[in-house]
């Protein structure tokens, strides 16, 4: 019998389990490679590890990295000479603080002498992310071991709500599907047992089809963009259609998933909701647990620091800082303390579930998704002044231009009253009373590049601080 078919076959709980469990683990070997393999068994060990074993752990990945830097980065080089200092001299994180921020200017302006010079041309993989400023960063990880060491977190952070390397998900983040075009809007990736389906054709009259075909394949997760899937929870909540019974898990990512998307989805989808902080350039990690929706900071995956605006480490609970960070998983294009311009506030408190990770209390997310107001200060924005009229909206997307000015722009299904949008002023002006708002009916609002949707398109150039100097 096949190891396939045994592990298929109904047998009493613990012999399951037991068969589960190596078949899992050779199939994770085969399908992801030894290094997917060899991180993720790791992971599952650490993760119970004290908090003074994963700090010793954490100092002795810095000084590897660091030595590595000196030895082979041209830009670190002479950041450490500039300041007549050598790799020895950093023996905890008070001493990092001595290392500059590495800002996204610094990295476009000296890309090829951030990458490290013993790494051959065919070791690295040029990459770009959109960025939330809408200005491309580029930068190099290194072929074959970047992804997979990050994918073996993310699966381990997606195992702490059950989630396991055989299980069936749904993915609705922002995929293109070649034969959409043809009415076909899914396709299934053998190798992830994954049904993809495009988010650029959820329309009111296709979504229908989206919905038959994801109850056809009774995934065990869905993993969405936050935007993505609001699309879909929207249309299911405003037609009573029933959850999906199979699904255990929302597996929400690389956007801000906001606490009012959270409680539609927990409603309509009637299953957790779990979210991570992560970001494309790979320096700092942080996810949700089995028992809270916390995020606990990775201490594996690297240095995680936050900085208040005034250049100070943040610790009290009230104050937000700036996620600064240096990746452990990138030795051909080193990110040590990168100026993410994502905020965040620490949660001083240990949680339920045993782990010994330090705890975020919230993550505000993306500098570009607060509005400014005419003194400067970053304020969240939010749904509220368009709860009311969700069933006559196609889509909304606040726009900034000037400090205390708002532009709404509504594409609307049905009609306006005027009444409605004196409402809508209305409230906006309750929750922003220093804030002048202009609404604009508009045909279309489009997504960006990679399948999300902004709700706010935020164009003045915003710094948490100036503490890069
Ligand atoms: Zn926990």
């Amino acid at each position: 019998m096949s190891l396939r078919k045994l592990a298929r076959r109904r047998l009493p709980y613990p012999a399951k389990q037991g068969l589960k469990y190596i078949y899992s683990a050779i199939t994770t070997r085969v399908r992801y490679g030894k290094i997917f393999s060899d991180t993720y068994n790791f992971l599952q060990e650490s993760q119970w590890w004290s908090r003074e074993k994963l700090e010793q752990y954490q100092m002795q990945h810095l000084s590897r990295l660091l030595h590595h830097a000196y030895e082979n980065v041209p830009y670190y080089r002479r950041v450490f000479d500039e300041r007549a200092l050598k790799p020895e001299d950093i023996q905890d994180l008070h001493d990092l603080r001595k290392l500059p921020y590495l800002t996204k200017e610094i990295i476009r302006e000296n890309l090829p002498d951030l990458v490290a010079r013993n790494y051959h041309r065919f070791k690295l993989e040029y990459v770009t992310t959109g960025g939330s400023t809408g200005i491309p960063l580029g930068f190099c990880r290194e072929r074959g071991v970047t992804i997979p060491k990050e994918r073996a977190f993310i699966r381990m952070l997606w195992n702490r709500v059950g989630y396991r390397i055989s299980d069936r998900c749904v993915v609705l983040r922002g995929n293109v599907v070649q034969s959409a075009p043809k009415g076909k809007f899914w396709r299934y990736d053998p190798l992830n047992k994954s049904l993809i389906l495009s988010s650029f054709h959820m329309t009111d009259d296709l979504l229908p089809h989206y919905i038959a075909k994801i109850r056809e394949f009774r995934p065990d997760f869905i993993q969405a963009y936050p935007s993505v899937i609001t699309i879909l929870v929207r249309f299911m909540k405003k037609n009573n259609i029933e959850p999906f019974p199979t699904v255990k898990a929302i597996l929400c990512a690389s956007e801000n998933l906001y606490p009012w998307q959270r409680e539609l989805l927990e409603e309509v989808m009637k299953c957790r909701v779990w979210s991570f902080y992560g970001h494309s350039e790979g320096a700092a990690l942080a996810g949700e647990c089995e028992v809270s929706t916390c995020y606990h900071i990775q201490l594996e995956y690297g240095i995680f620091e936050l900085i208040n605006n005034d250049g100070n480490p943040v610790t009290s609970e009230d104050e937000l800082g700036e996620i600064v960070a240096t990746g452990f998983n990138n030795f051909a294009c080193p990110f040590i303390r990168y100026r993410t311009m994502d905020l965040a506030a620490p949660l001083n408190a240990k949680c339920k579930c045993g782990r010994n990770y330090p705890l975020l209390k919230r993550v505000e997310g993306r500098l570009q998704e607060f509005f400014v107001d005419e003194t400067g200060s970053l304020i969240t924005w939010s749904d509220e002044p368009l709860r009311n009229a969700q069933d006559r909206l196609n889509a909304y997307q606040y726009v900034q231009n000037e400090p205390g000015k708002v532009l709404l722009n509504i594409d609307a299904k049905n009609k306006f009253s005027i009444s409605d949008v004196e409402r809508v002023k209305r409230t906006f002006l309750d929750l922003y009373p220093k804030f002048d708002i202009e609404i604009k009916f508009v045909d279309h609002i489009p997504r960006t590049k990679s399948g999300k949707f902004r709700f706010l398109v935020q164009k003045l150039p915003i710094e948490f601080g100036d503490f890069s100097k």
